[in-house]
């Protein structure tokens, strides 16, 4: 049985600073990844909860119209378990997970069950995460080929993550989550990633690769550089060039990478450009969407870290460099702005980039 763990919200951004702590995102395993209705109008002491839970929710339909079709479909949906210091709940668990996990109802409407489970599900504090088992011999793994978020309360993410100011900035977080848990929800990209050398080249060693050779660091800073210069052309000639430079670039390195210490890094890099530039995609999307965003009047009543949209009013992607600028993690930067590129060259990638022979992001460029 082997596992691999992925870091989520390391040190790529000013804002999303970790203290002490590894994040996982999801691991694999084997291979790899009260009440009833009436509560709804009645007082619930855990107002706050489910609030925030309708509130990722309703955010999730605003996804699926405007930004990334199919999102809110139900096939698509995860288990989103929230934990707060001493408490765990779960919306819209798996049959097999209530029958493993002493669960009682405390919330029901037509799109979401939420459920208190008897005790905290782990000990650990900070939760950020996706995690999903494949091929293993537990049959009882209620994670076993079924994706499940996971996420601490907006109270507890703000000690380990450094400028988590609202409500609504935790909201971006989760659905970056939430979309992760879309991805592998569509089982030909499953499939996909599952096959790839997961084991062998984890994103760890990719970002190890990163920090330890100034010469590697520097040919990703060059090959964004060329993402960075196509997006802001309007030149189709120029932009082909640039293009071609980039393909060219790391096509070369990635050959010195397995010329050195005789890896292959190309498949296990273009899957977390994907799966973590285009969660990238939805960070963006709901952020632009936040500054003129109507006040939630019912959030607003029973959570006080919700604020209005105050923080997103001047939000401009051209001031956040951490969503576009390599760092350790830097696929998730090269990932983002290959997304970029394609929406900017009008190629629609996003119909067809989870299923079936999907290629990656950087084959689309060649469309
Ligand atoms: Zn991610």
């Amino acid at each position: 049985m082997t596992q691999w763990n992925h870091l989520e919200y390391g040190s790529h951004n000013k804002f999303r600073q970790i203290q002490n702590l590894k994040n996982i995102f999801f691991y694999l395993l084997g291979t790899i990844f009260a009440c009833t209705s009436s509560c709804k109008t009645t007082e619930n002491k855990y107002q706050k909860i489910i609030q925030r839970i309708e509130f990722v929710f309703n955010l999730k339909k605003t996804i699926s119209q405007n930004c990334w079709k199919h999102f809110n479909e139900k096939k698509y949906d995860v288990p989103l378990i929230y934990y707060t210091k001493k408490e765990s709940f779960i919306a819209n668990p798996t049959p097999l997970f209530l029958k493993q996990i002493h669960s009682k109802l405390i919330f029901s409407s037509p799109k979401i069950v939420i459920y208190k489970t008897n005790k905290r599900i782990n000990n650990t504090e900070f939760h950020m995460e996706t995690n999903i088992s494949l091929h293993s011999n537990n049959k009882k793994d209620y994670e076993l080929n079924s994706p499940f978020m996971h996420c601490s309360s907006f109270e507890i993410t703000k000690k380990y993550v450094g400028g988590t100011n609202s409500t609504e900035y935790w909201a971006t977080m989760v659905l970056h989550e939430y979309f992760h848990g879309f991805q592998f929800k569509n089982n030909d990209f499953l499939n996909r990633f599952s096959k790839t050398n997961l084991q062998k080249i984890s994103e760890d060693s990719l970002c190890s690769i990163y920090k330890s050779n100034p010469w590697f660091k520097n040919k990703i800073k060059i090959e964004n550089t060329f993402l960075l210069n196509a997006i802001n052309t309007n030149n189709i000639s120029k932009r082909k060039k640039l293009i071609l430079s980039f393909l060219k670039h790391r096509q070369e390195r990635r050959k010195i990478v397995q010329k050195k210490w005789g890896i292959q890094i190309e498949e296990i890099e273009k899957n977390y450009e994907l799966t973590e530039g285009t969660a990238r995609v939805i960070e963006n999307f709901i952020a632009t969407k936040f500054k003129t965003s109507p006040i939630d009047y019912q959030l607003q009543r029973v959570d006080s870290h919700y604020k209005a949209f105050r923080y997103f009013k001047n939000y401009k992607l051209e001031n956040e460099d951490w969503m576009y600028l390599p760092s350790k993690h830097y696929f998730y930067a090269t990932g983002y702005n290959l997304t970029r590129l394609l929406d900017q060259m009008c190629i629609n990638y996003k119909s067809k980039i989870f299923q079936k022979n999907g290629k990656s992001l950087e084959d689309y460029l060649l469309n």
